[in-house]
């Protein structure tokens, strides 16, 4: 009998499940969008409860409708919009607030008074991570600090905290596991990635309980069972791991020197550098990769927030697309941005600035700048923010940097790989199946249950790539990059 694996991708905008044979093809996918609440400027949240329906409902459908897989499902590898805390009721299950996603800017003030009070150093040589809003560690103490009666409970043991992998385990198994894995935890801002444990010190700082804290293990580990309620029978989870993390995986991004970039919501580039850290000086991460039968792999991170969230935009607010497709037709229906520029930093620029305060500014408008043009110049603004964080990881490593492995929803977008190929200067290698992702969190999940015998296995079942060569000369790039940074130091500026 034909067995497989399930990958759950629980994204920032939709939960998926994956169907994966032993040919790493998905053979059967399902995907439910849920809702994004805004309750203020840079507020954002969704509902725990909604992430857990969509993704158990997706879970369904990939077993419903495939009636044929019942007891051939091997593992679960699970995959994971990161640093969105959620926090519940140990005893009821009963979330206390909502979400607070990774990109909800509120705990703000806390981060500003920790620079204030000179804790950044302290934090980066722990965590690997920046004093910023984005990772959960302050999250929870803004709810602490805002939502009546949730220190409380945390301080009688009632309460749990959890990133979105650990909310889906719990909640998969019936409160049995409350775990994470070290790649999750370290984009807590809590979690010490030297000593690979909760860091006392930052805990004390920030007045957090190590007793909301979920048990950290190694990515691919035992980390439950399915209950049985749900399908009449259990079905092993084996991998929790941070979406982007799971790209790199995914990419097969195994050697120190290897890149990705997912072109998704945001933008995040990771490069694999091996069994030790090294902190960076110039605004990237340094985070926990996997850790894999007792090898701990590091990668640098550069964060850019708003990419393929632009083109969302574009489409929603502004209506001047039906689909994010159209937007490759579109940018290619003219030579150029004439003179636009988009800045789409619409909370806070990442790698390497590091300002929340920025915000996002369309420049050199004219009546004759149509709407091509603008689609083009926030196509174009993907590719340039992607160019500095690569442009910044080439500096601090000293590794040249010749080819970049891409992925997420918009590296569908041909226009803007071929852009980003010309502005970087670089190869930029498309795999036959974009779903980097989801496949990171199949593999470990595999590799863990024997599915497949090892990583050279899976290396034989990788699909064939489209390349895309940089095709401009080096006086139009330094042209496009002039424009796009005065631009850029304008908006900076601004902030
Ligand atoms: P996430 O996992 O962060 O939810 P995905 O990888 O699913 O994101 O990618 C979805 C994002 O990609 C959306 O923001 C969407 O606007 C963008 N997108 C999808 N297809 C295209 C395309 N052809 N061109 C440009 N952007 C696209």
């Amino acid at each position: 009998m034909e067995k497989f694996i399930i990958s759950l991708d629980q994204g920032t905008t939709s939960s998926r499940a994956l169907l994966i044979n032993k040919n790493g093809d998905a053979i059967y996918s399902n995907q439910m969008e849920f809702g994004q609440i805004y309750p203020k400027n840079s507020w954002v949240e969704q509902d725990p409860l909604e992430i857990f329906e969509t993704q158990l409902n997706t879970l369904k459908n990939c077993i419903d409708t495939n009636s044929l897989i019942k007891g051939q499902v091997v593992s679960v590898g699970i995959t994971n919009q990161r640093e969105t805390t959620i926090l519940w009721n140990r005893i009821t299950g009963e979330p206390v607030c909502n979400a607070l996603v990774w990109q909800c800017k509120r705990s703000q003030n806390i981060t500003t008074e920790l620079k204030k009070q000179g804790y950044q150093d302290l934090i980066h040589k722990k965590t690997g991570l920046i004093l910023d809003p984005y990772f959960s560690g302050t999250k929870i103490k803004w709810v602490f600090d805002n939502v009546k009666g949730v220190k409380e409970m945390a301080l009688r043991g009632e309460l749990l905290f959890g990133t979105v992998d650990t909310w889906l385990l719990w909640k998969f198994t019936k409160g049995k596991k409350h775990a994470t894995d070290v790649s999750n935890a370290s984009r807590t801002m809590l979690f010490n990635i030297i000593e690979k444990k909760w860091d006392d010190e930052i805990l004390e700082l920030l007045e957090i309980p190590k007793s909301i804290l979920p048990e950290v293990l190694p990515t691919s580990s035992s980390f439950g069972l399915i209950d049985s309620s749900y399908f009449g029978y259990e079905i092993p989870i084996n991998c929790l791991i941070g979406d982007q993390q799971s790209a790199l995986f995914g990419q097969l991004c195994t050697n120190v020197g290897d890149i990705k970039n997912t072109y998704g919501t945001g933008c995040f580039t990771l490069m694999n550098i091996g069994d030790r850290p090294i902190f960076s000086k110039n605004g990237l991460l340094t985070t926990i990769a996997w850790e894999i039968g007792n090898i701990c792999c590091y990668a640098v991170e550069g964060s850019v927030f708003i990419a393929g969230a632009i083109i969302q935009w574009l489409r929603d607010e502004l209506g001047l697309l039906k689909t994010a497709e159209e937007s490759e037709d579109l940018a290619l229906s003219v030579p150029d941005t004439n003179g636009v520029t988009f800045i789409s930093t619409f909370q806070g620029i990442g790698t390497p600035y590091w300002n929340s305060e920025t915000r996002g500014e369309i420049t050199g408008l004219t009546r004759s700048s149509k709407k091509a043009h603008i689609v083009r110049a926030a196509l174009e603004s993907i590719a340039f923010r992607s160019m500095e964080v690569i442009n910044t990881m080439k500096n601090d490593s000293g590794i040249s940097i010749n080819s970049i492995k891409v992925d997420g929803g918009a590296c569908k977008n041909n226009f803007l790989m071929q852009f980003q190929s010309d502005i970087s200067n670089v190869d930029i290698i498309r795999p036959s199946n974009v779903e980097s992702t989801a496949l990171g969190a199949a593999y470990i999940a595999g590799l863990f249950s024997g599915f497949w015998k090892d990583l050279d296995e899976i290396k034989k079942i990788k699909k064939s790539d489209k390349l895309f060569k940089p095709l401009i000369t080096s006086e139009k790039r330094e042209d496009l990059i002039n424009q796009w940074t005065n631009a850029l130091n304008k908006a900076l500026g601004d902030a």
